[in-house]
């Protein structure tokens, strides 16, 4: 007799979430397949085309021969500690630009991985100024790689990437984005920002399901990363090899659903008309929202300049009676599935606009979130 309960109904919840988030129903289709990892139907049928095909999204057709795509399996997290732990040499140093939990992460790995390294903590709601950067820079002349999270995703800020790619490209410092959140959404001229490594996930932008992240990364750059790894199964040199060589094949067992998802996502960003198209749609859903919750007394977090067309935060109501619990649980039974706050100085919720998200729903969110403010009493 099983102790496994039966699957709970499936109810199709919008995700306002930061991945996973709702994807479409042939996204999900697409895994109705099993598919042999030895096998070319799948390595040069589909893991091939999807490597070539995120270069081609990264950067325009003068770069592209300079970069390479490596998938790996596990979270987006397992990505970026592969590549901090690949990428950089016992005499080199790395400077982490922390601003969000993702930016701390970074530090975190860089503590376990033993890295030289710095952080500069630039604090949760302010942008990280790239004069600050540049300071750190000066001071510290042994520092040749710098990480920064693009879109910081505790917060929803856009982290300023263009300065500080100037400035990396100025001083000879690699740099290394954690695009998790942005990549598919945002534009990202990887070539001419003279980015060396920019890490993503099959489950945020691009729209696919949880299951593997991605680095495409200037083939220089990779090949630098030989012989350097702190683990075994997170040794990014070794993955790229492995593709490169046996025509896309993953060096272990390789999640080969969520891989065939994840061709079919990216042939549906392809038909909604790339990725400047997804971020017109992003951004029509976040200033529908944020006008939306304006008026029904929600303050966003971050000033407009600042924030990202990907995922808003807002402060909580300080009304006695609210509970974050409560009100997340009136949105769920009409559908609307939202996401707690991580920012440690202030008490927020946060809604995403990523993955299946119009603005048409959105407008159906703010009507269920009107009538979800139990604490407004009887004046809703
Ligand atoms: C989602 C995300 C990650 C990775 O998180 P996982 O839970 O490991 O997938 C890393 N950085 C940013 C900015 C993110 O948004």
């Amino acid at each position: 007799m099983t102790h496994i309960p039966a699957a709970p109904a499936a109810v199709d919840y919008l995700l306002l979430t930061p991945g996973p988030l709702s994807t479409t129903a042939t996204v999900r289709a697409a895994m109705l397949q099993d598919s042999c990892t030895w096998d070319a139907d799948y390595n040069q049928g589909v893991v091939e085309p999807i490597r070539r095909e995120l270069v081609r999204l990264a950067t325009g057709p003068e770069y592209q021969s300079d970069y390479s795509a490596v998938l790996l399996q596990g979270s987006g997290s397992y990505v970026v500690e592969s590549v901090l732990g690949s990428a950089i040499g016992s005499d080199e140093c790395l400077l982490i630009i922390n601003n969000g939990a993702y930016g701390a992460r970074m530090g975190e790995m860089a503590r376990c991985l033993g890295l030289r390294h710095h952080e500069l903590d630039c604090g949760e709601t302010t942008r990280p100024e790239p004069a600050a950067i540049e300071a750190m820079l000066a001071r510290h002349p042994e520092i040749t790689h710098l990480a920064m999270v693009h879109c910081e995703t505790t917060t929803g800020m856009l982290n300023p990437l263009d300065e500080v790619a100037e400035l990396c490209q100025r001083r000879g410092i690699l740099l290394i984005v954690d695009a998790m959140s942005s990549f598919g959404g945002i534009p990202i001229d990887m070539g001419h920002l003279g980015i060396e490594f920019l890490i993503s996930s099959a489950n945020k932008c691009i729209q696919g399901v949880p299951g593997f992240g991605f680095v495409i990364a200037r083939r220089v750059a990779l090949t630098a990363c030989a012989g350097r790894a702190r683990s075994v199964s997170l040794d990014l040199h070794a993955q790229w090899q492995t593709m490169e060589q046996q025509g896309g094949k993953w060096r272990f067992t390789s999640p080969t659903h969520t891989v065939l998802a994840f061709a079919q996502a990216l042939r549906e960003l392809d038909e909604e008309g790339g990725i400047e198209a997804r971020h017109q749609r992003y951004s029509e859903n976040q200033r529908t929202l944020v006008d939306g919750m304006a008026a029904l007394g929600f303050a966003p977090l971050l000033p407009e300049k600042w924030q990202s067309p990907i995922i808003t935060a807002f402060y909580s109501p300080t009304h006695p009676d609210y509970r974050f619990a409560d009100f997340y649980q009136r949105l769920k039974a009409q559908g609307f599935v939202i996401y707690p706050g991580k920012v440690s100085q202030a008490d927020c919720f946060r809604i995403g606009n990523i993955g299946v998200v119009t603005p048409e729903r959105v407008r159906d969110l703010l009507a269920a979130m009107a009538s979800a403010c139990y604490w407004q009493g009887d004046a809703r």
